[in-house]
């Protein structure tokens, strides 16, 4: 299986985050993209490739013009006004605020797009964070010349960005442009399979109305667990995506029983749906170690969830999402392409 890799992701390193009782070193940094890179080098997964540059409309397919003008700028803007710390919102919008009226300064900006204090853009960050989407629209573009698998090493990952929000680490959505992008390069119907711990809300947000995108997430109960406000069962898709969205929130301390049990009722769903290409967003914050993750899977599980995912038979595209056990998490994204490989 050929990995997509960009060099570029370095230049995101967040500075922190707002979580628990404090502002903490941020979980979401450089290490954990290196060492999934070493780790696939050092299983000789197959061939590493440089993504190639891709023009924004791709993006802009999935995502707000204005959102993405505001990650491509804020750096400038911020610098502009003399700030050298964290480009972050210090608001966000709840009920009863405007949702139709965009405010025009930069703060206002953010708090308009930004959902959370977990994901501040640096100087660099919209270099990173275009090349990620490049990396999941190469190693996409792979599977329409016709691999029958492949390995985007998104970093920063994006299944928490919305159309027009962003947050949980996440600035663009690498795997629904991956979709979006298989969509119109010739496959009819695309499935999305979030493995992440957390509920991928923004690829549901994005693809919730529509039937030619189906989405099946397997997470923590946002009753307890991040992003609280999404991934809960009653949200099976809208209008024409009504019966295209499919949860299946877990409890905490969920080990692979459990866990296999609900991704193969997921692996059904998507067998039913028939699709022409299937997109893994790959988080592997469900480890046992993971630092703010509760699920207890372990290195094996992954090589199993891999080789279940294969029964499938489609063209696969892997994405990177989550996972925060640094030292283990090159160990366990691979076992899933070494499973689905049948290594
Ligand atoms: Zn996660």
């Amino acid at each position: 299986m050929e990995t997509i890799f960009n060099t570029q992701h370095a230049l995101h390193h967040s500075p922190g985050e707002l979580v628990g009782d404090g502002y903490v070193p941020a979980f979401e940094k450089p290490e954990r993209a290196e060492l999934i890179l070493a780790r696939v080098k050092e299983v000789g997964l197959g061939k590493v490739s440089a993504p190639i540059e891709h023009d924004l409309a791709d993006v802009l397919r999935i995502h707000d013009a204005g959102m993405v003008e505001l990650l491509r700028t804020a750096a400038a803007e911020w610098a502009a006004l003399g700030r050298t710390g964290p480009i972050a919102p210090f608001t966000w919008a709840t009920r009863g605020m405007r949702e139709d009226r965009i405010p025009r300064s930069l703060n206002g900006r953010l708090s308009y797009y930004c959902f959370d204090a977990g994901t501040p853009l640096t100087a660099t960050s919209w270099e990173a964070i275009k090349a990620s989407a490049d990396t999941a629209l190469t190693a996409a573009g792979r599977l329409i010349g016709g691999a029958g698998s492949a390995f985007a090493l998104c970093r920063p990952p994006g299944h928490h960005a919305g159309s027009d929000h962003y947050g949980g680490y996440c600035f663009l959505n690498n795997a629904a442009i991956a979709a979006q992008k298989l969509r119109d390069n010739g496959a009819g119907r695309v499935a999305i399979l979030d493995v992440d711990y957390h509920h991928g809300n923004g690829t549901q947000q994005i693809f919730y109305h529509r039937d030619d995108v189906l989405v099946v997430n397997l997470h923590g109960d946002p009753d307890s667990e991040y992003p609280f406000r999404l991934g809960y069962a009653d949200e099976p898709g809208a209008g024409a995506g009504e019966g295209f969205n499919l949860n299946l929130p877990l409890p905490p301390g969920t080990a692979w029983a459990g866990y296999e049990a609900a991704l193969r009722q997921g692996i059904a769903r998507i067998a039913a749906f028939a699709p022409d290409a299937l997109v893994v967003s790959l988080g592997v914050d469900t480890y046992k170690g993971d630092p703010i993750s509760h699920f207890k899977l372990d290195h094996d599980d992954y090589l199993r969830l891999g080789g279940i995912v294969k029964t499938l038979n489609k063209p696969t595209l892997f994405v990177m999402e989550g996972g925060y056990a640094v030292a283990e998490i090159g160990i366990n994204a691979v076992n899933v392409l070494s499973g689905f490989l049948g290594g």
